[in-house]
């Protein structure tokens, strides 16, 4: 019983260590900017009214010389870039139907618009 408890207590002590070398060895590393290496950039979308289209943009990037792996995020306020599609005459009526989708955030409405053409 003693002896398993020595040996946690050993396991313990060397997963410090570790962790501490590794700390110890990232903090030693400027990151200077040439050394980044930008692995992936993720942005997504989120609808906040019906002009404001909010981006978060995560740029993952990795130090070269350490491995230290960080994501920087920034955020802007865009307008929604709608995209029109014709949803067709609605029958009977003089108005037309066309669906608004915004390709960043996916937000999407209707909008019946008065329409003289027949169909
Ligand atoms: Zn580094
Ligand atoms: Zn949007
Ligand atoms: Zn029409």
């Amino acid at each position: 019983m003693k002896k398993t408890r020595q040996f946690v207590i050993c396991i313990i002590v060397i997963t410090l260590i570790t962790l501490s070398t590794i700390t110890a060895y990232a903090a030693m590393c400027s990151h200077e900017w040439k050394y980044w290496e930008v692995l992936d950039v993720v942005s997504e979308y989120e609808y906040i009214d019906s002009g404001i289209c909010y981006e978060t943009t995560t740029m993952y990037v990795e130090c070269k010389i350490c491995g230290t792996n960080d994501g920087l995020m920034s955020y802007s306020i865009l307008s929604h870039d709608w995209i029109r599609e014709n949803l067709g005459h609605i029958s009977g009526t003089n108005t037309h139907r066309f669906s608004n989708t915004c390709s960043q955030c996916g937000y999407s409405f209707n909008t019946d618009e008065f329409c003289s053409t027949q169909h």
